[in-house]
């Protein structure tokens, strides 16, 4: 593996997610280069990412964050100077007052949300932009489970749900309506918005474009990013956010494991230290098949095994995966692309032990930030 990681693997205790600072700072200067081309703010989505360690970094770069929680907008606050943003599908009566001394800009669901806490932000002794999230029901999404415009769905007001005669105090209007896509779903995407929800947008002071821009990806179009900003900048005079949260660690991160045993059962298998359904449960719900360093496709290489964890649960496979040479217990095996959707979505299922956090840098090379035991298990049950 040597070439191709910074960070020697072998040395390791697994499994551990290691960031690669060097890796992080291509993604940012990347987003940096939109923000100075279009002056349009870009904010980290803490959902996808919130390895606070690295923040004070993201923070030279980006405006600031957004939060879908209380605990996520205090961390965000905590951790990173600038911008604190925040978006729920409705709030809580009891933490409203918390994330109003917290959050700069606040997005509210439905109206009904908005009339409810009216006043409450009317009252507040800070500046807090308040913003309606619009479903412009269009979206370029497959897969249900990450599409915010399916039938039904309850993220964003339609047009037809639109309160014309409610807009006094709303600043903004978000939408969030991609995953994973490029810049051409975000044109055509603003097409639309921008028919249905432009005679809005004209009084407004920003349009917030949400997550979902693959920015970072090699193939990325990022001409039309920019022209999709100053497109909507240009023509209604307002400030445009962007809170990508993939985006910003894409590429970076890396899950370390190592092989604790190997058998047969029709096929070849081995079960490793680490587990799809605790520490890369996106591997099983989107599902996916993350890359391994130094091996392909079952078949492309002389060995098909079978990867699992050492969890009770039959699904917990990651995948299969081919190697030039058999494995064997105690061989390092090293997943790509582990940054983003694992710390944060991480359990202890099965009373599995979390993952350690990494870091490598060109400073100070590798330095494992933080290590999980038992009280972290214990203390979520009672
Ligand atoms: C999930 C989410 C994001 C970040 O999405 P990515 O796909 O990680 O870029 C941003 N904004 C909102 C409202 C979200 O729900």
């Amino acid at each position: 593996m040597k070439g191709v990681l910074n960070f020697d693997p072998e040395s390791l205790k697994t499994p551990v997610y290691i960031m690669d600072e060097s890796l992080l700072k291509k993604n940012l200067e990347t987003l940096k280069y939109v923000i100075d081309k279009t002056g349009c703010k870009i904010l980290l989505a803490q959902k996808a990412f919130s390895m606070f360690s690295v923040y004070p970094l993201i923070g030279k770069y980006l405006q600031g964050t957004t939060a879908s929680s209380l605990y996520e907008a205090r961390l965000g606050r905590e951790e990173m100077e600038g911008e604190v943003h925040i978006f729920s599908p409705a709030y809580k009566e009891e933490e409203m007052e918390e994330i109003l001394s917290l959050c700069d800009h606040v997005v509210f669901n439905s109206f009904s949300q908005w009339g409810k806490y009216k006043d409450m932000l009317r009252k507040s002794s800070r500046h807090i932009s308040c913003g309606i999230r619009i479903n412009p029901e269009y979206s370029e999404i497959e897969t249900d489970m990450y599409n915010p415009c399916f039938t039904g769905s309850r993220m964003g007001v339609t047009l037809s749900q639109f309160r014309t005669s409610e807009l006094e105090g709303i600043d903004g209007l978000h939408f969030h309506t991609m995953c994973e896509q490029n810049s051409d779903v975000l044109w055509r995407t603003l097409k639309v918005v921008d028919e249905k929800f432009g005679q809005y947008i004209a009084g407004m002071k920003w349009v917030n474009f949400g997550g979902g821009h693959h920015i970072t990806r090699n193939d990325y179009d990022l001409d039309t990013l920019i022209e999709c900003i100053l497109f909507i900048k240009d023509k209604y005079k307002v400030q445009v956010y962007l809170e990508p949260g993939e985006a910003v660690a894409l590429n970076t991160g890396f899950l370390v494991a190592r092989v604790l045993d190997t058998l047969h059962n029709g096929m070849d298998l081995a079960i490793l230290d680490t587990s799809a359904a605790c520490h890369m449960p996106d591997v099983l719900e989107m599902p996916y098949r993350p890359e391994v360093i130094g091996a392909g496709k079952p078949g492309e290489y002389a060995y098909t095994y079978r990867l699992g964890g050492p969890t009770c649960l039959s699904g917990d496979i990651i995948g299969d995966y081919s190697f030039k040479e058999p494995l064997k217990p105690g061989d390092t095996l090293v997943f790509c692309d582990m940054g983003h959707y694992t710390m944060v979505k991480n359990n202890t299922f099965n009373g599995m032990g979390l993952p350690s956090i990494a870091l490598w840098s060109q400073e100070k090379g590798t330095q494992v930030i933080k290590e999980f035991g038992y009280e972290d298990f214990k203390m979520r049950l009672s």
